[in-house]
């Protein structure tokens, strides 16, 4: 069977979608029925993110995410990636969390510095620490070989802490030279945005695939708290569009739609890309519906029960 990375370069459409895990049994539940329900449009993957804070994870405890994935893998019997962060990690909790992926079947990483945690906004690479996520990526290939395919973040108008977005570009080479097969970009506004990124990754030698990450604007205060976390600017017509309607999460999520599809639309018609990648927030109408605009939501009634064989499947606690 052909790896992801393998499918993703093939060239034809496809999308994928980012879920995060639930804080609760009855919200792991919901998400497990929200998985049944968009895997049944056939992404290519989806991929839960990770969340370090208070739930550090080892060889013997999973954390949410791992258990997350591991449900979204063998119970749901999606094409699964794990997002994993090494900022302020302890390197041998990092490797158990490494080996605990292998042993649940997992065979996707997004691999991320991440964020400093809450409370140590004064972090400090240490030395011969986990400093990057290239460091990270080197550690997957050096303990696992071509085991795992390892995708990694880019982003369209440069990385925050970065001093320049042509600094950000060169520290983008430097992990697809340490070995990731593809990118998924942080979120954009404009297509074109995404289209000199990419033009800019391929003129300094950055030549593995590249997904653009696509938010459609669901609600107004999740987008202020989105853009917030991403220190992104919304450009001012989209503020100038959604202001008078903040209050009608209808009319917001109709307008997002609208905004996404058009936005999609805009990077097929360029001909360099074939697939996208949705941050879903958990929620399915809004990305349902783009998809079945674009024609890219394909259920299928006959598709068999999800049940997989697994691999070496721990039993969970
Ligand atoms: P890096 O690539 O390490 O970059 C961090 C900064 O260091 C950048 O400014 C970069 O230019 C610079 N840099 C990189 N390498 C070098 C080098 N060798 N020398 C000097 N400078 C360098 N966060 C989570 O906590 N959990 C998630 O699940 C999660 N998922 C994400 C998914 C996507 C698609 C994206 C785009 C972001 C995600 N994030 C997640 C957010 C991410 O953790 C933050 O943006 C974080 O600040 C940077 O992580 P990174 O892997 O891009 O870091």
């Amino acid at each position: 069977i052909d790896r992801i990375n393998k499918k993703i370069s093939k060239g034809a459409k496809f999308f994928s979608l980012e879920f995060f895990p639930a804080r609760t049994i009855n919200g792991a539940v919901n998400l497990l029925a929200r998985f049944e329900r968009m895997g049944a449009g056939k992404p290519l993957f989806c991929d839960i993110t990770w969340h370090p804070a208070g739930d550090p994870g080892n060889v013997d405890k999973p954390t949410s995410s791992t258990c997350m994935a591991m449900s979204m893998l063998n119970y749901s019997g999606l094409e699964t990636m794990l997002h994993i962060t090494c900022a302020d990690q302890d390197l041998d909790t990092l490797k158990a969390n490494l080996h605990t992926a292998k042993s649940l079947g997992i065979r996707n990483l997004l691999a991320l510095r991440g964020d400093p945690p809450e409370g140590k906004e004064n972090w400090k690479y240490q030395d011969g620490g986990l400093n990057y996520a290239s460091d990270l990526v080197k550690l997957i290939r050096d303990e696992f070989g071509d085991y795992f395919v390892i995708c990694v973040a880019g982003y369209p108008t440069g990385h925050p802490e970065s001093e320049s977005y042509e600094e950000d570009l060169q520290n983008l080479k430097k992990k697809v030279d340490a070995g990731a097969d593809f990118i998924i970009t942080q979120l954009f506004f404009k297509a074109e945005t995404f289209i000199k990124f990419l033009k800019d990754c391929r003129d300094i030698g950055i030549e593995c695939p590249i997904i653009p990450g696509l938010l459609p604007i669901q609600a107004y205060q999740s987008l202020r708290h989105i853009v917030k976390l991403s220190r992104l600017e919304v450009p001012q017509e989209i503020l100038d569009d959604i202001n008078p309607i903040k209050d009608n999460d209808e009319a917001i999520r109709n307008y997002g739609v609208d905004m996404t599809v058009k936005m999609a639309r805009e990077l097929f018609e360029t001909g360099y890309i074939h697939g996208l990648h949705f941050y879903t927030l958990n929620r399915e109408v809004a990305t349902i519906e783009i998809l079945k605009r674009l024609g890219m939501w394909c259920e299928d009634p006959w598709k068999p029960l999800p049940w997989k064989p697994t691999a070496n499947c721990k039993r969970m606690e």
